[in-house]
């Protein structure tokens, strides 16, 4: 689950980690008054506004803008509040912006230069261990960073059993050229930033940039974090921070019925019982010259309710123009589940307008296909994998 910059700043500050402090407002009149308010707090008069919507690289977008008055806070946040803004990170449309954040300017000059640092908190799978990944090239494009100049960004692998070690948070600090107060700071903010991540069931935490001051203090400036949604069950607090605004409508509406479904951009619908053999089933369909429109695994109880509400959710997807059903029936019948399908199909009446294609496979199978090529209904039953591939082919042509 992805959260908002404001959110993940507020996880952030709750483990003490020093942050660029902000109010967030849902218009105009808001803003004002949340700048008045950081002003009354941190002296500073130069505000930036943070457009909050889930994609990076809003600055760039024309989402984060710089006032240096209460004039230009208002109408800077009119111009944002209610504007598609377009990322690189965003569709073509853009996303829809509900609200921004009014954050204090950290930018402002002083004793020394300010420098822009990329950090983040990732797991990495291949070596099962927690990794900070960080560059002195923060602030810009780090995929870009990746690509030209890879030797700029250095990661640092956490054991699980030992957590951060002292050591490790001096070396960062080191490699990113810092001595004296902010170097202290750093190897600070590292080790709270760990904690943030591991103590809150993260996947991520993006810090770009971690700014160093010009009084040498080292801060978040942005936060893309990322909850696990397996551990939400156990961090209320962080599971009611979840926008739906910002999610997939078909994607939330899935979630409500228990159903695991990843919406994609092809023309073939899938309904299928468990993750690998939706995979399986999603490599097909590219190999019958389709594209696969999700993935869907609608787990072990296949029954009528459940189909019925797979089918639903597949066919809000206007691009669906088939759909292919492909389940292995091992604790659940397949007789079963071709009742389940032939029942959903009559329930919902006309509303199917596309081509289904059902592989059933498992327990009872022959009865199932019997009770599919029985039914009646534009449902088209198939034995084998390649049939299966070759009748979707069939209908796409
Ligand atoms: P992103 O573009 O979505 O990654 O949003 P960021 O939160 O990273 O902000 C984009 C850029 O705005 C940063 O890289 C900074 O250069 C700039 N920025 C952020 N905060 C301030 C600030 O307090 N003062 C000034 N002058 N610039 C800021
Ligand atoms: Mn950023």
């Amino acid at each position: 689950m992805n959260l908002h910059e404001y959110q993940g700043k507020e996880i952030l500050a709750s483990f003490g980690v020093r942050i660029q402090r902000g109010i967030v407002a849902q218009n105009a009149k808001e803003a004002v008054e949340a700048a008045k308010q950081l002003t009354a707090e941190t002296g500073t008069g130069w505000h930036v506004i943070k457009a909050q919507v889930h994609a990076g690289g809003r600055g760039k977008g024309g989402g984060v803008k710089l006032a240096k008055n209460l004039k230009e806070v208002e109408e800077i946040a009119n111009q944002i509040i209610g504007m598609n803004l377009i990322t690189p990170q965003t569709s073509a449309e853009g996303k829809k912006v509900h609200q921004v954040l009014v954050a204090e300017d950290v930018y402002y000059p002083g004793e020394s230069e300010t420098s822009e640092f990329y950090m983040s908190v990732v797991l990495n799978r291949a070596t099962g261990k927690n990794m900070i990944m960080y560059s002195t090239e923060g602030g810009m494009d780090i995929e870009e960073v990746a690509e030209s100049t890879p030797h700029l960004i250095f990661t640092e692998e956490i054991d699980p059993a030992t957590g951060l070690l002292g050591f490790q948070a001096r070396k960062i600090a080191f490699n990113l050229g810092l001595s004296g107060t902010a170097f202290k700071e750093m190897t600070k903010f590292v080790a709270s930033l760990y904690k943030a991540y591991v103590e809150s069931d993260s996947n991520m935490f993006e810090i770009n940039p971690v700014l160093k001051t010009s009084d040498d203090l080292i801060m978040a400036v942005d936060a893309k974090v990322s909850i696990d949604d397996n551990a939400l069950y156990r961090r209320k607090k962080y599971a009611d921070m979840r926008d739906l605004r910002e999610e997939n409508a078909i994607e939330v509406e899935a979630r409500e019925v228990g159903l695991n479904y990843v919406d994609l951009d092809g023309n073939v619908g899938c309904m299928v019982n468990g993750a690998g053999l939706a995979m399986a089933t999603m490599d097909l369909i590219k190999m019958a010259g389709g594209e696969p429109a999700n993935f869907l695994d609608v787990g072990g109880t296949a029954d009528a309710k459940r189909v019925e509400e797979a089918f639903r959710i597949i066919l809000k997807d206007p691009n669906v123009k088939a759909i292919l059903v492909n389940i292995f029936g091992g604790i659940v019948r397949c007789d079963r589940v071709a009742q389940g399908i032939v029942d959903a199909y009559k329930n919902m009446g006309d509303s199917i307008k596309v081509p289904i294609i059902v592989r059933l496979q498992g327990t009872n199978a022959e009865i199932a296909k019997e009770i599919i090529d029985n039914s009646g209904l534009a449902v088209q039953s198939a034995v084998q994998f390649q049939e299966a591939a070759d009748k979707v082919k069939a209908v796409l042509a």
